[in-house]
């Protein structure tokens, strides 16, 4: 058995930031990270790749480069936990122990949920941008389309992470086709399994203003459930108002979709999981809220902020916080305000900077009416954030 007195599992955006963090505040902290991948992605930039407007090696970067000195990096996969001996296991059966725990493992996409998605995605102009292999196909759909044919855009019924980005690339695409004279020739169908395009009035009606324009036909209530990407068919279940259901299919040219998600499955099967499979923390501090030396953050936690990057940017003070407060002995006093953003692009060169906290009120940065589509707020999420994310956020320095 080995030990670290904080484990952190998980080395993307929450882990790495909330190590970064840790070490700044003291150096000499005993702290490991349990990561398998070598690489280390920059998810939010997916979106502008599938709209080929950024390259996607500018995506990914060595994981070893942003481990941060002095962290000990164990190359491994958490397979159980056993809190009650504050200790876990991993897949290569070695047993690790600590005084704190970190859980950040991301979410589950749940790709094989779709049947027949597997098969075809990558291809048939079946694309996702929820994957770094598949965003720059992308592009190559959107590319390819012409007038007379059919594009949808499909959202899941699960928690996602980014809730805006089923519709981001579809205003990409939308406002691609006007630009090579399809206005009116192309389908747009957003399928989604929501009944509203966005939780808060404000940002809901900027976007439906966008759909408007785009002329895109909104089919609520639809959840995909397989495709059949040879023939170009895609079916979905539909519930209507009194919850019965139908199965519905349709002709498509290009299809985009956003795959149903969920908490990783070993966290679901843990002693750490709430009933919906998430890790059960206090929504303010992030602490367990059976075992006190436990935190979490990020997409994996029960918080019901919106799953983003934006809102480890305040958790991950949070989380570092509170522990060096827990090793002290002293009251936890870092609290989350439910902080989260979703940076909506709708359409080349405009973007809607949705910003608010768990109450569903705008919390808006800048002195200006966020919900009207700006070339600043573009320039902020083409330039700007990316260059925050690598030099800022994983250095612990946001
Ligand atoms: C297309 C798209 C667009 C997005 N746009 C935005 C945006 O505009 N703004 C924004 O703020 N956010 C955006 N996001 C969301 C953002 O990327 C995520 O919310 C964020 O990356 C979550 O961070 P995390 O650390 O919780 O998970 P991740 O960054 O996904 O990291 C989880 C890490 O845990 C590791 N892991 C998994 N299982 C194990 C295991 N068993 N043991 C050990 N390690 C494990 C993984 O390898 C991974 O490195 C977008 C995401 C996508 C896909």
């Amino acid at each position: 058995m080995t030990y670290h007195t904080i484990l952190i599992v998980g080395g993307g955006n929450a882990g790495i930031a909330v190590a970064a963090r840790l070490k700044l505040a003291n150096k000499d902290l005993d702290v490991a990270i349990i990561e398998p991948s070598e690489k280390h992605y920059y998810q939010p930039g997916w979106t502008l790749v599938g709209g080929g407007s950024f390259p996607i090696q500018k995506t990914v970067r060595s994981q070893q480069s942003y481990i941060p000195s002095g962290v000990h990096w164990i190359k491994d996969k958490v397979v159980s936990f056993q809190p009650e001996s504050n200790s876990l296991l991993t897949s290569s059966n070695t047993e690790i122990s600590y005084d704190f725990l970190v859980v950040a493992p991301g979410i589950q996409l749940n790709w094989h949920l779709i049947k027949g998605l597997k098969e075809t995605l990558g291809k048939n102009n079946v694309t996702s941008n929820y994957s770094f292999e598949t965003a720059p196909y992308t592009f190559q759909c959107i590319r390819n389309f012409k007038a007379g044919q059919v594009a949808i855009f499909t959202s899941p019924s699960t928690v996602v992470k980014c809730a805006g980005a089923p519709q981001k690339i579809m205003y990409l695409a939308a406002d691609y086709f006007r630009k090579h004279s399809m206005k009116e020739d192309a389908k747009i169908d957003f399928s989604t399994a929501g009944k509203k395009l966005f939780s808060i009035p404000k940002y809901a009606d900027a976007l439906q203003k966008v759909v408007d324009k785009y002329m895109i036909e909104v089919n609520y209530r639809h959840e995909l459930i397989a495709v059949d990407g040879e023939r170009k068919v895609a079916t979905f279940r539909v519930t209507d108002e009194t919850e019965t259901t139908w199965e519905v299919k349709k002709k498509f040219d290009m299809l985009h979709v956003t795959p149903p998600q969920s908490a990783p499955d070993f966290i679901s099967s843990s002693p750490l999981a709430d009933t919906q499979g998430w890790v059960d923390v206090d929504k303010h501090t992030l602490q367990h809220k059976k075992f006190v030396n436990v935190f979490a953050l990020g997409d994996a936690a029960n918080t019901p902020n919106a799953k983003t990057g934006s809102a480890i940017s305040k958790q991950a003070p949070v989380v570092a916080q509170n522990i060096l407060l827990s090793i002290k002995g002293e009251h936890l006093k870092a609290v989350y305000d439910g902080y989260g953003s979703c940076p909506f692009i709708v359409g080349y060169g405009k973007l809607i900077l949705a910003e608010f906290n768990y109450e569903n009120i705008p919390k808006e940065t800048f002195p200006f009416d966020q919900s009207k589509p700006r070339w600043t707020m573009w320039m902020l999420k083409k330039y700007f954030l990316p260059w925050y994310y690598w030099n800022r956020v994983l250095k612990g320095l946001s």
